[in-house]
């Protein structure tokens, strides 16, 4: 993994961040190794690994892409992935999960929409039971991948409001009658595309549904306890390779007569920061393991997320300041 972060990841970072997409060399590499969807048992093209192994993946990508798209795209992939292998249905499973484990479609999720992403609860994007499935109607926004999905094919799984009650949770191909599709023009992690998805009655065949009908939500939630740990682990080998940027710098630059890292106050400051992201990378492992042993265990994963995650951004600062000239 560090050899494959190395040699086709960093060389390639920048290029990812200007052209806005991650070259197709990239993903067929990821195909290559069974990164892609890694979770996804083998019966359907995954390597049916674990969540640790999982995890110390997307640190080694998230330290070799620091723009982050490669590690969004790999995280979105394996948490969801998982989701269709443990929640879809047989016929959905064949038909999706080999595509996305070649990289030849993506899996991405839409949950949030134009008037939230938060309080999920309250989502306004519905859908019907219809003669050959269902009919969704709506908007979501801020996903992450929808152009991606046009290119490659592939869709989102979309939690929506079943009109008859509950919440359903449904694989939606981007491709087909009644969607439209728009990219945003953000700042940063440009590799991966950021839009939206209109949905104008758009057909879903009924085999595309996870778990029990009127049961979407709890399924949601599930995958966002697995996506969690993959997030604050990608975020972590970003911090690291921060890090050791900042540490090369200081042996090399000299001030006063000898180079910045024998000044005590800095020296200092680093102890503190690798002491954090040591602690915080292990706990990311139990959390980890914890996915693996009782994948319920929500409220340890979430809290850790939190932390994790809050701490490599904050973690990424004095190392990034300390590179800057
Ligand atoms: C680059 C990018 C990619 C994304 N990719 C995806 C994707 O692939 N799929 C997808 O579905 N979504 C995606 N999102 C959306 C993301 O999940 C939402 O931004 C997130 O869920 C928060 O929703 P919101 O932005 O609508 O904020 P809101 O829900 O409107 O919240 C606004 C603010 O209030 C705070 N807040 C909310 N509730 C509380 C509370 N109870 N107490 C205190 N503060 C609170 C929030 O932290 C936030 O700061 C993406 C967003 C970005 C920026």
């Amino acid at each position: 993994m560090r050899r494959f972060g190395d040699r086709v990841l960093r060389p390639n970072e920048r290029r990812i961040d200007s052209e806005g997409r991650i070259p197709d060399e990239v993903l067929r590499g990821m195909a290559d190794l069974g990164l892609l969807a890694m979770p996804v048992s083998t019966d359907f093209g995954g390597l049916g690994a674990s969540s640790v192994l999982t995890e110390l993946a997307a640190e080694e990508i998230g330290r070799g892409d620091f723009s982050m798209a490669t590690a969004v795209f790999f995280l979105l992939e394996a948490g969801w992935g998982f989701i269709l292998d443990r929640h879809g249905t047989p016929e959905a499973k064949r038909e999706i999960l080999p595509e996305v484990c070649a990289g030849r479609a993506f899996l991405g999720i839409a949950t949030t929409e134009p008037t939230g992403g938060s309080d999920l609860a309250r989502l306004r994007t519905t859908s019907t039971r219809s003669a050959e499935g269902f009919t969704v109607r709506g908007e979501k926004a801020f996903l992450s991948g929808v152009e991606e999905a046009q290119r490659l094919g592939g869709g989102h799984l979309t939690l929506t409001r079943a009109t008859e009650g509950g919440f359903r949770f449904l694989y939606v191909p981007t491709r087909g009658p009644g969607r439209t599709t728009q990219r945003f023009s953000n700042m940063g992690r440009m590799g991966i595309s950021t839009g939206a998805i209109h949905y104008d009655d758009a057909p879903v065949p009924s085999r595309y549904l996870l778990g029990a009908d009127g049961r979407g939500f709890e399924v949601a939630m599930e995958g966002f306890t697995v996506a969690r740990t993959f997030v604050s682990a990608a975020c972590i080998g970003a911090a690291e390779r921060a890090l050791e940027t900042g540490m090369a710098y200081l042996k090399q630059r000299e001030v006063f007569g000898q180079p910045l890292g024998k000044f005590e106050a800095i020296q200092f400051e680093l102890v503190d920061l690798w002491t954090q992201v040591e602690a915080i990378k292990w706990q990311c492992r139990r959390a980890a393991w914890l996915t693996d042993r009782y994948l319920r265990s929500g409220s340890a994963t979430q809290r850790s997320e939190v932390q994790r995650t809050v701490a490599a951004v904050k973690l990424t600062r004095p190392a990034t300041r300390l590179r800057v000239r």
